[in-house]
């Protein structure tokens, strides 16, 4: 296997679903396993599944055509949307779209007028996080919209916080949810039957609530794959956080100076971090850089020390390991490294177990 790559532990994505899942179906609240992270990886997917989860999301509409092909037949839901040149793929490719623009909406009407399909519609709330939704004045308006196109089946209303400004998902903003999905179902359309919390950063809220109002659905992606809570980034108890690493290749590891000599200018991305060692150290130089991934989300084996980064080269301190060159090590990974890595044409991704790699 070549390095740098990604490997995904599969029994990890399962368990970690299967964990949310039944924590969150007490509460009347089911999984949309979001799959954008490893680009819809069917593999992934499949554990998704395996574990509990009722439908996948992805935002973009090639990883939906990416798990048509491979064969999966779970509800897929377009969690960004569609644009207005899009509506022929999403209506092909996704059995739900999130939007909020009436103009997209006009056009997904036609793009399943043309498919001859019903297309469902979710719309998506502005709740202050300032990333996408209809301000909560002109959700009932939208809806009347929807409902009056033919082609379109509206079948919820959903949300997303945290994401843009770090907006913190609360009882407030959950329960203004909820009302303005029953002010939706006081037109007399059929009974919304998604309401579509958040992300992962909703999972605080929904595991404490006494009333999850009308909540039926979170969008799950970075705490199945990571373990981990977007609002502070630490690991979620009970779920695995090992399930997603990155292994790449030590190219030189040398006995040198701790402190770099010569008049100091910027480094190839600013000024760098002053070293603050002293005498002599044991350096590392991985084949891994911020073309591969975000060297910054790295989490290095214990003991070894993280020094710095270029485009191609990551430069350790190996502390009292003796590590040499031609060895392996292995990364964790936070969301950012993650997306670049999985986004890197220079990083392969590997599916197994751990205990098979
Ligand atoms: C990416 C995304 C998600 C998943 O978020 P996580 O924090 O990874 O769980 C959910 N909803 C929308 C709209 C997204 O874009």
């Amino acid at each position: 296997m070549s390095a740098p790559r990604l490997h995904v532990d599969l029994e990890a994505i399962a368990a970690n679903s299967r964990e949310l899942v039944d924590r969150l179906s007490p509460r009347g609240i089911g999984v949309t396993g979001v799959t954008k992270a490893l680009l819809g990886a069917p593999e992934v997917a499949r554990e998704m599944l395996r574990g509990g989860v009722t439908g996948l999301g992805d935002s973009r509409v090639e990883n939906l055509a990416r798990l048509r092909a491979a064969g999966v037949t779970a509800r897929r839901t377009l969690i960004r949307s569609a644009s207005l040149s899009g509506g022929d793929r999403a209506v092909r490719e996704a059995d739900v779209s999130f939007t909020t623009e009436q103009a997209i909406v006009e056009e997904l009407a036609a793009a399943a007028a043309r498919a001859g399909v019903l297309h469902a519609v979710v719309l998506m709330v502005e709740l202050g996080d300032l990333r996408e939704g209809i301000a909560a004045d002109d959700v009932v308006e939208a809806a009347r919209a929807v409902q009056r196109l033919p082609g379109l089946r509206l079948i919820g209303l959903g949300a997303n916080l945290a994401c843009q400004s770090g907006v913190a998902p609360d009882q407030s903003k959950m329960d203004e949810l909820s009302r303005l999905a029953d002010a939706v179902d006081s037109l007399g359309g059929p009974p919304l039957s998604i309401v579509s919390g958040g992300n992962s950063a909703n999972l605080g809220w929904a595991l404490a609530t006494a009333d999850p109002g009308r909540v039926t659905d979170l969008r799950l992606g970075e705490s199945i794959l990571l373990g981990t809570d977007p609002l502070d980034r630490r690991p979620i108890p009970g779920l695995r956080t090992d399930a997603v690493s990155l292994t790449a290749e030590v190219i030189e590891a040398k006995v040198k100076p701790a402190q770099p000599w010569g008049r100091i200018a910027q480094g190839a991305f600013g000024v760098a971090a002053p070293r603050t060692e002293t005498g002599a150290i044991r350096q590392l130089l991985v084949a891994l850089g911020r073309q591969d991934t975000d060297p910054a989300g790295l989490t290095p084996p214990t003991g070894i020390r993280m020094l710095g980064a270029s485009s191609d080269h990551l430069v350790l301190d190996a502390g009292d390991h003796e590590v040499g060159v031609g060895e392996e090590l292995r990364f964790g990974l936070d969301y950012s490294a993650l997306v670049r890595a999985a986004t890197s044409p220079y990083v392969d991704t590997e599916f197994g177990s751990r205990t098979g790699a």
